[in-house]
């Protein structure tokens, strides 16, 4: 389990929930991890210190994605930790935020809600790859976080699914823009995945055995799938998959 050897990546909101299992893979892979979170810093110090225990390495630098200054203070922490220059082999755009149960519907959902769904889900990806690319050596990876929601209509999250299709389309221009020094961007669609990210709608009595019900592989799905989803494209023999929406959701959107 050591062919990331070598090799930097940074993984936005990384602190918890699918980002830490995406963290906590790629570093026992060998790479050393940067990654970001918004505010919950007790998280970050703690996933620090667990891939240090274990032998890793990784570092968290607290930024708001959606924000470009913020995001170039972030790639200045990156830069001091991995050295000048060229000195980037993965960016995972996983940091996201959906409504957690808020009114995000076509109907009735707020401006407020959408503004800031679009800002952080979909701004904050384009801010993160942009200042990415000059760092990403030859050969990199781009994995960026989206949603089932993003493919199927929802209309009780009618927002939250338009800033996953934004972000698609924001996988297929990097995939063009990147190609030729061999880098490859795909997306990663997850299904609902146990995290705090749907902890409202997973307290609701039957949530997860819905879930479970309607999904072929018979159960919610777990932050690891997904890194599990991140890792084989971060793999060499994953050198000639480029541009794709591969849903990881336990065969739900079928
Ligand atoms: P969590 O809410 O569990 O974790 C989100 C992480 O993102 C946290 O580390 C949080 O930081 C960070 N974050 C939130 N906003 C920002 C921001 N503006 N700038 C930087 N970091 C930020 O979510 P999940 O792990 O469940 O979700 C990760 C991704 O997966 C998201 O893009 C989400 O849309 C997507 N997804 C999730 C699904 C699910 O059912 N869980 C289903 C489909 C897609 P902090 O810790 O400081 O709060």
């Amino acid at each position: 389990m050591t062919c990331l050897i070598g090799k930097n990546a940074l993984v936005t909101g990384g602190a918890r929930g699918i980002g830490a299992a995406i963290v906590r893979r790629l570093a026992a892979e060998g790479a050393q991890v940067a990654f970001s979170y918004r505010g919950n810093t007790q998280a970050a110090e703690a996933l620090v210190a667990e891939i240090g225990a274990a032998g890793g390495q990784a570092f968290a630098v607290q930024a708001d994605v959606g924000d470009r200054a913020e995001v170039a203070r972030m790639f200045a922490s990156c830069d001091a930790q991995f050295g000048p220059a060229a000195n980037l082999d993965i960016l995972v755009n996983n940091a996201g935020i959906g409504s957690n149960g808020a009114d995000a519907s076509l109907k009735s959902g707020s401006e407020d809600l959408f503004d800031e769904m679009m800002r952080v889900n979909a701004k904050g990806p384009f801010l993160v790859t942009q200042q990415a690319l000059p760092r990403l050596r030859d050969n990199g990876r781009i994995v960026n976080i989206g949603s089932i929601s993003g493919k199927v209509a929802q209309s009780f999250a009618a927002g939250y699914g338009m800033t996953k299709r934004a972000l698609q389309s924001l996988t297929f221009s990097t995939a063009v823009s990147v190609a030729k020094r061999g880098i490859t961007c795909n997306l990663i669609a997850p299904g609902a995945v146990a995290t705090d990210f749907i902890a409202v709608l997973r307290s609701k009595p039957g949530f997860d055995e819905g879930t479970a019900k309607v999904t072929p592989m018979g159960r919610i799905g777990r932050p690891d799938d997904i890194a599990g989803a991140v890792m084989m494209l971060c793999r060499d023999e994953a050198g000639w998959v480029t541009g794709n929406v591969i849903e990881a959701a336990g065969g739900i959107a079928l």
